[in-house]
């Protein structure tokens, strides 16, 4: 795994067993987006993956991005950048105006300043809010118990452009759970996009409702650690 031509096969890979876990699930292929997440790998090799034709990315810390994604969104025209890990409010002004996705709102003081930057600079990234559908201590996201009012205060109070909701399973869990969970909050709410499933388990997210999955290692190989405790 690591040269071009990998990363361009496992993406077709990873495009093939998507569509094939939609179709088992009697959903169109085209309603799952793979959202490639390419946190802590250079840009030579999301390269690779661009000049295969992707173009939508997933990144978790704006730093980071900022650093790797000006210059390849300005030269492959209809990049789509996620982010997919937790937003400081010192970081988001740097973050509406880089990301066209912002998956992890998850608190109202959050809630709060995307919606007085996305007022001052004219960027409107989508938002998905995080549910901690495992009630983890120490992970981020709104309680299961507590997002239906914060759905309500992201859209009525805010008026953020609200499109789903998203989560990260426990490890030690069953995932399908999770997914169970998340699709039930945002179907009550009117919510369409349910961003569930990495590398380990995509394809079930995909049988649960999912319409993004984020993928890293399975399209990109392993994470290099220095660079990923980096940004
Ligand atoms: C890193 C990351 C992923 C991708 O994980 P893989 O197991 O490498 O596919 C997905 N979602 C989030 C929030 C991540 O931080």
């Amino acid at each position: 795994m690591g040269s071009e031509v990998d990363i361009a096969e496992n993406l077709a890979a990873v495009k093939a067993r998507i569509a094939a876990a939609a179709q088992a699930a009697g959903r169109p292929a085209a309603a799952v987006s793979l959202v490639a997440v390419s946190k802590a790998h250079p840009a030579p090799r999301i390269g690779a993956a661009l000049r295969a034709g992707h173009r939508i990315f997933g990144e978790n810390r704006v730093q980071e991005a900022e650093a790797k994604w000006p210059d390849l969104k300005q030269a492959f025209a209809g990049t789509r950048l996620h982010l997919v890990g937790p937003l400081q409010r010192n970081k988001v002004r740097r973050a509406v105006s880089l990301f066209d996705v912002v998956e992890t709102v998850d608190r109202p003081n959050l809630a709060r300043s995307l919606a007085i930057e996305m007022e001052k600079s004219g960027c409107r990234p989508d938002c998905l809010i995080q549910v901690n559908t495992g009630e983890e201590p120490r992970k981020a996201g709104v309680l299961p118990a507590a997002a239906d009012a914060f759905i309500a205060s992201c859209r009525d109070e805010y008026g953020l452009p609200l499109k789903g909701l998203m989560c990260i399973p426990p490890i030690n869990e069953e995932a399908s759970l999770h997914f169970a969970l998340l699709g039930e909050i945002a179907g009550r709410n009117g919510l369409e996009e349910l961003s569930m499933g990495m590398s380990a388990d995509y394809q079930k997210a995909v049988r649960f409702g999912a319409t993004l999955v984020r993928v890293g290692t399975a399209i990109f190989g392993e994470r290099q650690p220095f660079i990923a405790a980096s940004g």
